[in-house]
């Protein structure tokens, strides 16, 4: 992870940064932040950065055999820790679960325990961290380290470990290695044991602002204008986890009524056509321009397949499945024509047309784009 995949923080940042750079690394560190706030992101980056062979002012380069080895989370000197579930008849350790955790984590660094566990077949355990687990610490504190620089612990959730285990755990702080570097990632810092708080140096971590998350929302979801991403920002408390599920359900949305309408216009079902027009009218004008928009999406992957531009295509699932199936309905004439009737939509609800005539007049043409 690098410093400047990691959104917003920039202050927090160079402070880390500057103290890297200066020797000041203390031997335990606590990142609290709350959910969706990137403490664990920020965690990895500052690991990558101390631990990278040629660092930039601002960033580890990326490219040295540590960072290569930091990108896939499989740096010898890192050991990630981090709450399991206790399966029967499966080990106890985060190493049985290591390569699982790797996949979380680059699918989405700013995870949190819920989309953890849902990964494990957890069968709706607790997930916590026991005896096991400190005794694992333990060997990885024995290790010399493979490059030659710092070991970094990076334990994950500490307020998950068990009370036995966090004594043990305590010991190890209490005692350091010369090297060893403990990143404790934490939320709920009032579930620690008030001792290993007063080992860890903390690093807090604030909520995101409405506009970084919004920046940071139209990278991953670029349909999505600016307006309404900053409108999720701010419902969104700061938590980047809550904005992506908000964005994710919008386009769900627009999606299964994107589909339903398409399918009623290429059946000719007028019926059905009215009455989706029906709930088109009554969803909000922003609603109705952002299923345009959407729209303009779908129709510009199904373009691409009908192309035969397959690679370019950027969706999955079920939306990949309607394209592969929709762009078979496309031809010269309706590919263009289908795309200017959504633009021209977009541009009529701006302009505050009624939206059910103009839902029915698009819903006649494209039945007639669609005919065979
Ligand atoms: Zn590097």
């Amino acid at each position: 992870m690098l410093f400047s995949k990691v959104i917003g923080h920039a202050a927090l940042k160079a402070k880390l940064i500057g103290n890297i750079r200066e020797g000041r690394v203390p031997h335990a560190q606590l990142f609290v932040g709350p959910r969706g706030s990137g403490n664990l992101p920020l965690a990895l980056a500052y690991a990558q950065y101390l631990l990278c062979e040629q660092r930039g002012l601002a960033d580890a380069c990326g490219a040295c055999p540590s960072c290569q080895q930091m990108a896939k989370l499989a740096h010898p000197d890192l050991h990630l820790f981090f709450p399991i579930a206790f399966l029967d008849k499966k080990p106890h350790t985060c190493d049985y679960f290591t390569a699982n955790w790797r996949e979380a984590l680059q699918a989405e660094p700013y995870i949190d325990i819920d989309r953890w566990r849902d990964r494990l077949d957890s069968e709706n355990k607790q997930l916590r961290m026991g005896v096991e687990i400190a005794a694992e610490i333990q060997q990885k504190l024995a290790l010399r380290s493979f490059r030659g620089g710092h070991k970094v612990i990076l334990v994950w959730l500490p307020e998950l470990v068990d009370h036995q285990a966090a004594n043990k755990l305590l010991k190890v702080l209490e005692e350091p290695e010369p090297n060893t570097l403990f990143l404790l990632v934490s939320t709920e810092p009032e579930q620690l044991m008030a001792t290993i708080l007063s080992r860890a140096q903390l690093v807090k971590i604030n909520a995101l602002e409405p506009t970084e998350i919004a920046d940071a929302l139209r990278e991953r979801f670029p349909e999505l204008i600016a307006d309404e991403a900053l409108a999720i920002g701010n419902r969104s408390e700061g938590d980047l986890l809550e904005a992506v599920d908000m964005a994710e359900k919008g386009e769900a949305e627009h999606f299964v009524f994107f589909r339903d309408w398409l399918r009623a216009c290429y059946k000719r079902e007028v019926a059905n056509a009215a009455e989706l027009g029906e709930g088109f009218a009554k969803a909000g004008r922003e609603w109705q321009k952002a299923l345009m928009r959407y729209g303009l999406f779908i129709m510009r992957q199904c373009a691409l397949q009908w192309m035969k531009a397959a690679p370019l295509v950027r969706v999955t699932g079920q939306e990949l499945e309607f394209v592969g199936r929709f762009s078979t309905l496309l031809n010269e004439r309706n590919a263009e024509g289908i795309r200017r009737e959504l633009e021209t939509a977009h541009t009529h609800i701006e302009r505050n047309a009624n939206p059910k005539v103009l839902f029915m007049d698009v819903s006649y043409r494209m039945m007639t784009m669609l005919k065979g």
